[in-house]
């Protein structure tokens, strides 16, 4: 069984990382790297040498039994691909319906791994969670180092500073990582939640939690916010728009699995903000938070500034390589039997990630 592991187009991020490797067997499973995979994440191939073979690229397409990467493989290149071969990565499927049906014509299976339940036996392969981690953390380092201000209170011998206000919208996993970040720096948080649970969470880390009243959170979402009516996020709106002008530093995080995101910070609430907060939006990739928000781009506001990047893990990639690499090996022990493909969609996590099986 062969395992490739391909670089990363646009992504400093590497999908395995040699530590991981050595906790396979190496008579069942042969691992071979693309040549500088892992370098701009500070895995250079001299690291992988003990455990997989260096080659080419596309020896790496034409061999593989399994292909591992972090987002998936270019379109042009899956006629490349060993017929049969097992793509795993993050094929966000709600969003990218056409490439998975080009996969599935291509004779390829693909199993991705934002599918993974949110459940107590799955939590070693959650790379939802271990990238939403890092990326909380980083979007309150990136603000820190976009503020016009200081995060602590200052009192010094030139004149004194008040603690700066963050406002978190979305307090999941990675708005209790920015909540713990934001606290760490000093800064007074406040965070939104529509699912009760988040509150306590929300609590024990030093913030306020602002409830808005009549949320719709299912229990049985399998830990994921519920869309919400038209009228409740309206009344959110109103209710972060309230706090909005007077923060120095908005992180919005709130996502509904295969939904676009909600609108909490209008163009009409970022009119009133003052200049110089900065707005970091995590949930950028599937729609915003904020209504100015662009993926991928900064936009600037009357003073205001907006961040939108939903991939800061790529910008910590060392450590988010080596979180996403456990979390594949995980999830690759389950699927691999004595050195063999085994794909048993009795089991739920499997069931829940195939998205194609020949
Ligand atoms: P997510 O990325 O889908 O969403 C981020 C947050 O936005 C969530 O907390 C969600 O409730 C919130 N949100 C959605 N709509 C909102 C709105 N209108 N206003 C305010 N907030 C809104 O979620 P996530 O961070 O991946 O995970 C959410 C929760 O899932 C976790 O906090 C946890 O309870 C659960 N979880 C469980 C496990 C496990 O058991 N293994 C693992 C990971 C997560």
């Amino acid at each position: 069984m062969i395992i490739g592991i391909l670089k990363e187009q646009a992504d400093n991020r590497v999908a395995l990382v040699p530590k991981t490797l050595k906790k396979f067997n190496v008579e069942q499973t042969e691992f071979r790297i693309e040549k500088g995979a892992g370098s701009l994440a500070s895995y250079p191939d001299e690291k992988y040498e003990k455990y997989a073979t260096v080659t080419d690229r596309e020896a790496l397409l034409k061999q593989s039994d399994i292909l591992v990467t972090i987002n998936p493989i270019p379109e042009k290149e899956l006629k490349l691909i060993k017929k049969g071969a097992l793509l795993v990565a993050i094929f966000s499927p709600f969003n990218n319906s056409e490439l998975i049906t080009k996969i599935k014509e291509s004779g390829l299976q693909a199993s991705s791994l934002d599918m993974i339940p949110r459940t107590t036996i799955a939590q070693t392969m959650d790379i939802l969670s271990s990238m939403a981690s890092i990326a909380g953390y980083r979007a309150v380092l990136l603000a820190a180092m976009e503020s016009p201000g200081f995060f602590p209170m200052m009192i010094t011998a030139a004149g004194s500073i008040k603690p700066s206000k963050v406002l978190v919208l979305g307090a999941g996993v990675a708005g209790l990582q920015a909540i713990a970040t934001a606290r760490r720096l000093g800064a007074i948080v406040e965070a939104f939640d529509v699912r009760a649970a988040a509150q306590e969470e929300v609590e024990s880390l030093g913030a306020k939690f602002v409830e808005v009243p009549g949320a719709i959170d299912k229990r049985d979402a399998g830990g994921y916010a519920v869309e919400q009516t038209a009228e409740f996020i309206e009344r959110q709106q109103q209710e972060v728009q309230k706090r909005a002008a007077s923060s120095d530093v908005i992180i919005t995080t709130a996502q509904i699995l295969g939904k676009k995101a909600p609108v909490l910070l209008t163009k009409e609430t970022v009119d009133q903000m003052k200049p110089g907060t900065i707005v970091i939006d995590l949930a950028a990739s599937s729609g915003g938070n904020c209504e100015l928000s662009e993926p991928g781009k900064t936009v600037i506001h009357k003073g205001v500034k907006i961040i939108g990047n939903s991939n800061l893990a790529s910008e910590m990639p060392r450590d988010a390589s080596f979180f996403y690499s456990n979390n594949v090996a995980s999830y690759l022990k389950l699927l691999i039997k004595e050195g063999e493909l085994h794909l048993d969609l009795n089991n739920e996590i499997i069931e829940k990630t195939i998205l194609i099986k020949s």
